[in-house]
């Protein structure tokens, strides 16, 4: 079924698609555990890539588009597309790790940001803020209402903390492909953009800025960082649109379970 480009999707593909949500959720899980001042992005990365695979599935990202990474793990100022490497996470960082997986032909795909060891103030605020912001998006994410709705819901609960919304890089539609109609900015105006409907699989992904939103590419060609080197959190959830009820594809349970203990 089709709607103006969009891929609805039956239970069946909904199931597959939470399958894989949930792996990236014990994915980024297995990679919580180890998060700590000393450990490099890479040794994270091959982590990532040996759970995934000893899972029955494929990184998601690896390849796509010839990003050479399992996961995007993103420092302080980096926004996102970090690319795993030498880097040597140290106390009062705070680290962006997105993941991606293939299973059965679906994709899932999900963000969660972390702190290493001691963290400041501004950068737990920054961080919860985010993540508040992206419950906030997901409240909006039932048939009837529009993409708009999302990003408005993001907007206003960011930008009265006086924060910032990365403009330039938006959530996508999920499913056989990693990122399908529609586009879901984290910004907007109630009651605009396209209308949600049943069986639409999206992922909300806010990028939130300590300072300016102005973000540049770094020379890597991938690493997109905020202009002015000031913090930004990323926080992402797969969901399903269904009527009058909200659910999340994607879970960031087990790692909660992991940071909690
Ligand atoms: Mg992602
Ligand atoms: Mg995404």
């Amino acid at each position: 079924m089709g709607f103006q480009g969009i891929k609805l999707k039956g239970e069946e593909e909904i199931k597959l698609i939470k399958k894989s949500s949930l792996l990236v959720g014990k994915t980024l899980a297995e990679v919580a555990r180890y998060i700590k001042p000393g450990i490099t992005t890479l040794e994270l990365d091959r982590i990532a890539e040996e759970y995934i695979r000893d899972h029955d599935a494929i990184p998601g990202f690896k390849g796509y588009e010839g990003f050479p990474g399992t996961l995007c793990v993103s420092v302080n100022e980096q926004v996102v597309h970090g690319i795993p490497g030498k880097r040597v996470l140290k106390e009062g960082d705070i680290v962006s790790i997105d993941c991606g997986v293939i299973q059965n032909g679906f994709y899932g795909d999900s963000a969660y940001t972390f702190a290493v060891g001691e963290v400041s103030d501004r950068k737990i605020a920054l961080m919860k803020r985010t993540k508040e912001s992206l419950y906030k998006g997901i409240e909006m994410a039932v048939a009837g209402k529009r993409v708009g709705d999302i990003g408005y819901a993001v907007q206003h609960h960011v930008e009265q903390s006086g924060y910032s919304i990365v403009r330039d890089l938006v959530g996508h539609g999920i499913g056989k492909h990693l990122h399908e109609k529609p586009e879901i900015p984290n910004y907007g105006k109630r009651g605009s953009g396209m209308k949600l409907i049943e069986g639409m699989t999206i992922c909300i992904e806010p990028m939130i800025n300590m300072g300016t939103r102005v973000v540049v590419m770094e020379k890597d060609g991938w690493t997109i960082r905020t202009a002015d080197k000031k913090p930004s959190a990323h926080f992402e959830h797969a969901v399903v649109i269904r009527k009058e009820k909200i659910e999340i594809l994607s879970t960031f349970e087990y790692i909660e379970e992991v940071l909690n203990n």
